[in-house]
């Protein structure tokens, strides 16, 4: 064997290589928005609703309501609460998936 034909041949072998690894990551890529897009389909579906947590700062009472803009971890709502009529104060906020 000559050294041009072990060039060619080592070219060559470089370009398959180099092809394979290509087609496979485009396979990878592909394979995997497919994967990403059956996940997040059905996350896309259902509606992420936002809702805070209001505390009774006497009797510890709570109750769940919509997210309204402003709404801060601490802020004292309008609401009462029904045992004591004290002041409900937000405890904490989150999401939550609405099971509509
Ligand atoms: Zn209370």
């Amino acid at each position: 064997m000559s050294f041009d034909a072990f060039v060619t041949g080592y070219s060559v072998a470089v370009s398959v290589a180099i092809f394979a690894a290509l087609a496979l990551l485009l396979y990878y890529l592909l394979f995997n928005k497919s994967l990403m897009a059956r996940i997040s389909a059905p996350a896309q579906q259902a509606q992420l609703t936002e809702f805070v947590i209001l505390k009774c700062p006497q009797c510890g009472f709570e109750k769940k309501r919509q997210f309204e803009l402003g709404d801060y971890v601490g802020k004292v709502d309008q609401e009462r609460c029904p045992h004591d009529n004290s002041q409900l104060v937000v405890s904490s906020i989150a999401k939550e998936t609405s099971s509509q």
